[in-house]
């Protein structure tokens, strides 16, 4: 949405929160600088699950998500963009707290999302920090829940404008969130599939990916790897504008 981005790009970027410690309780706040570039994936690596069919196709709905990302009438885009993340890190939380017992320091010892795609976490002293992903998710999750409660950055009552820094707050846990369905897809779709949500779980993410391209709040270096190599759900993404549920 050109409105929503020209606001988030006249504004400068946010100042960075007071630090603090690196505890599974608390997060500190995740930089997009001097990430390493996506990895892309070996060619010889078998073609993951969550590409293949009948799993690819499997949705709720049928169709393009075109329609239940549009700003409805009257609408102020910053509330609608509000209410979607919220309602994304809802739904995402749920579903990682079904998968949370199968995705531990053992099973999941760094952020992985593809056979060479690791993502690290900037720490306090901005340094980039591989961490188990329970650990990474941790962070994430309680960094965005306490953003949500915070009414400065996500206000609720009548008469409380939006931060000029808003947009690129929801940049910020965009580009988080897009890295927990990144593991979950790459790490524990089989459970996904145990527990026959594939269908609940791909709807979320078209939706999530068609929302964010739609406000452009998608960061896509995460998941684009080389020119024609796209890593882990990027290759998903991809698919799905083949098929037509996604915009290209
Ligand atoms: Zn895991």
């Amino acid at each position: 949405m050109s409105f929503f981005n020209s606001i988030g790009r006249s504004m400068q970027r946010a100042p960075r929160p007071p630090r603090r410690s690196t505890t599974p309780t608390s997060a500190t706040f995740p930089s997009t600088e001097n990430l390493p570039p996506a990895t892309p994936t070996s060619p010889s690596a078998p073609k993951p699950l969550y590409l293949c069919s009948p799993f690819v196709e499997a949705a709720l709905v049928k169709g393009n998500f075109k329609t239940i990302v549009m700003l409805p009438k009257y609408a102020d885009v910053m509330e609608w963009v509000a209410c979607n993340i919220f309602d994304f890190y809802q739904n995402i939380n749920l579903f990682y707290g079904v998968l949370a017992e199968c995705c531990t320091q053992q099973t999941c010892p760094t952020m992985s999302a593809g056979p060479n795609l690791n993502y690290t976490w900037i720490n306090q002293d901005r340094k980039s920090v591989q961490l188990p992903a329970p650990t990474y998710i941790d962070y994430v999750m309680t960094w965005v829940q306490n953003l949500l409660d915070d009414e400065n950055v996500f206000p609720t009552k009548s008469g409380r404008d939006f931060s000029p820094n808003f947009p690129s707050t929801v940049k910020h846990v965009y580009r988080q969130l897009l890295r927990v369905f990144a593991h979950l897809y790459h790490a524990h779709y089989q459970q996904i599939l145990h527990l026959r949500s594939e269908g609940h779980f791909n709807s979320l993410f078209a939706h999530f990916l068609a929302f964010g391209k739609e406000y452009e709040l998608l960061e896509v270096k995460d998941i684009k790897g080389q020119p024609g190599a796209p890593v882990g759900v990027g290759s998903l993404w991809e698919k799905w504008k083949e098929m037509g549920i996604l915009e290209s």
